[in-house]
């Protein structure tokens, strides 16, 4: 979405109900702020007294309350910053904290597909970058207009106070500047966008190269990604020198026009009739408010830019607050359920794909049973086994658990009844042990978890960690080989006796040796449980109660071991190819 098509109103209007909670520590800081640049007016307004009466007259009564007048005000002032910025950071950071929880709760409850479509590195930005851009930006907007704001027509209401003709001047630049600022805004906007963009493509760069420095490293291509690199931020850079020199350039402007203001005044002192009506103390004061106008001037200029950049990054906040979380309007509480699972002409595309990815599927597993999916790569195995937690939503077709459309579950209950094994396991960085109890609900003895860890073979190489099962395994458990990251895997599907059991190609990325351990441990996690074992080698499936083979979204041969090795089909030449391999 681009900067302008946002509705800013609505969007401001929205940030500024996130204050509700906060408001009075909120109108503390206005109160704050604009007392801060009262003391400022308050001061200067003392200026003509101070050369009128103390200096001219020579009034040394008014001279000894000087010095006291003039450690008050700094006092004061000082007070009314420190309340000013604690109250507007403390409300400002609360208002970040709220967004960033509400970010975070919002990307775990969006429908899968709408994370297959966007890039985990775009996601996490939204958390961080834009998130903190709101706060930066749009506290340091409220900064500058309210306490510029207060300054700049108090200036101009001790200058007109002093000598209306005199002030009449300014009036007449006013325009002037409002045009200046008005076209500076329009770049503003323009370079900060693109710079938006640019710090994305830094951001994605980073994290491909991150992510695949692997790969980049094997196949000698540190130079070329370097370059690539080089370029990108170079960009960058070229964005932030156009826009500080943007800046410049606008704030020396628009203090030129205010020095002819300024000039003009001091021609127009010098004529005899004005020269009466000035003495030198009120000269002196409006002189020292017009010099203290250029810098809230200069600040003015900017604030819009900021302004914007704040409401930029709320409104892409809002944008993913907005996205429809994934449905869960069933209302079916399941209990545990006995397993039986029926698939009854299911036929699904991915959202924003046309293409047909299954194709009128059905079968029915008992309660116990084992159904095994196989099939070329692409043929849509995975698929299925994400379309029984409801990790998308079918159109055509239903699946049945214990009778009940899995549609009208609740999805926590439908998902507690589910276990999975998938060939990608994801460890958190913790212990083995609560990798394994990863959110469990109930107590758990530390007798079950180990009696569990030992089924799953998960304590033959936890003995050998320094700290067994309570050694830290690092950041999606780096420091473990494939087959043991799996045999966690298993061992916390097996800790929470879920009566359906997924298992997609659990085993295929492991050695034969590592792979029949794992079987073992398997075996044991398919005892008395409803499973859907999809699986590359078929040597794992041949005890299944029913074989699936799937060819391009359909099932083309169905049975188990015996029937289709009889049908001398598919499966029959699949089972032969890898026998003759083995
Ligand atoms: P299998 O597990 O049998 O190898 P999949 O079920 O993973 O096959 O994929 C079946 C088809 O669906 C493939 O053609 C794949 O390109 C497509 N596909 C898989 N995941 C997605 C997705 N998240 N979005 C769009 N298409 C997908
Ligand atoms: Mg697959």
């Amino acid at each position: 979405m681009s900067v302008n098509q946002i509705d800013m109103r609505a969007t401001a209007r929205r940030l500024f109900s996130y204050l509700k909670s906060y408001r009075p520590a909120f109108a503390v800081a206005i109160v704050g702020m604009a007392g801060y640049a009262g003391v400022d007016i308050l001061f200067i307004s003392q200026f003509g007294d101070f050369i009128d009466r103390g200096i001219s007259q020579k009034d040394t009564n008014y001279l000894a309350w000087a010095p006291v007048f003039v450690i008050g005000m700094f006092l004061l002032r000082g007070v009314f910053n420190f309340i000013s910025s604690y109250c507007l950071t403390w409300a400002g950071t609360h208002i970040v904290k709220d967004l960033r929880q509400e970010l975070f709760s919002k990307m775990m409850t969006l429908p899968v597909s709408y994370h297959d479509k966007h890039s985990t590195g775009e996601l996490i930005s939204k958390i961080t970058y834009d998130a903190e851009q709101i706060k930066q930006t749009s506290s340091k907007a409220l900064v500058v207009l309210i306490h510029e704001g207060v300054f700049v027509f108090g200036c101009l209401g001790l200058m007109f106070w002093n000598s209306w003709q005199l002030s009449l001047i300014f009036l007449l630049i006013a325009p002037l500047i409002a045009v200046v600022v008005s076209q500076v805004s329009k770049r503003f906007r323009v370079i900060s966008s693109r710079i938006q963009n640019s710090m994305g493509d830094v951001t994605s760069s980073s994290e491909q190269m991150l992510n695949g420095h692997k790969v980049i490293r094997a196949f000698g291509a540190v130079e070329l990604e370097n370059r690539k690199f080089a370029d990108v931020n170079n960009r960058n850079r070229q964005l932030d020198v156009k826009m500080e020199a943007t800046r410049s350039i606008s704030v020396s402007l628009i203090q030129l026009i205010a020095s002819f203001a300024l000039a003009f005044v001091i021609y127009l002192a010098s004529f005899p009739a004005m020269l009466e009506t000035l003495t030198p103390g009120i000269f002196s004061e409006i002189l020292a408010a017009m010099m203290l106008l250029l810098k809230p001037l200069k600040q003015l200029t900017t604030v819009n830019s900021e302004f914007q950049r704040g409401m930029t990054a709320a409104a892409n906040v809002f944008l993913v607050l907005d996205q429809p979380s994934e449905q869960d309007t069933g209302t079916v509480q399941l209990q545990q359920a006995k397993g039986l699972l029926q698939v009854n002409n299911v036929s699904f595309n991915y959202p924003g794909h046309s293409r047909q990815v299954l194709n009128d599927i059905s079968f029915t597993a008992q309660p116990g049973q084992t159904v095994a999916l196989v099939g070329r790569s692409g043929s849509g195995k995975t698929t299925i086994s994400s379309l029984l937690p409801r990790f998308y939503e079918i159109e055509q077709g239903e699946i049945l658990l214990d009778g009940v459309n899995i549609q009208h579950c609740t999805l926590d209950s439908l998902r507690a009844q589910m276990a999975t094994v998938s060939q990608q396991v994801v460890l958190f960085n913790d212990s083995i042990a609560n990798n394994i109890a990863y959110a469990y609900r109930g107590d758990l003895s530390r007798e079950r978890l180990l009696q569990v860890a030992e089924r799953a073979h998960v304590m033959e190489f936890a003995n050998q960690l320094p700290e067994g099962i309570d050694t830290v395994i690092g950041e999606n458990g780096v420091t473990l080989s494939g087959g043991q990251r799996q045999r966690i895997a298993i061992a916390r599907a097996l800790l929470r006796e879920a009566p359906l059991l997924i298992l997609d190609e659990a085993t295929s990325a492991l050695d034969t040796e590592s792979e029949r351990k794992i079987q073992s441990a398997l075996d044991e996690l398919l005892k008395g449980r409803t499973s859907l074992v999809i699986a590359h080698r078929l040597s794992t499936i041949e005890q299944a109660d029913l074989i699936l083979v799937m060819d391009q979204g359909k099932i083309v041969e169905r049975g188990n071991h015996q029937q289709l090795l009889a049908l001398d089909g598919y499966y029959a030449q699949l089972y032969k190819m890898q026998f003759s391999e083995a």
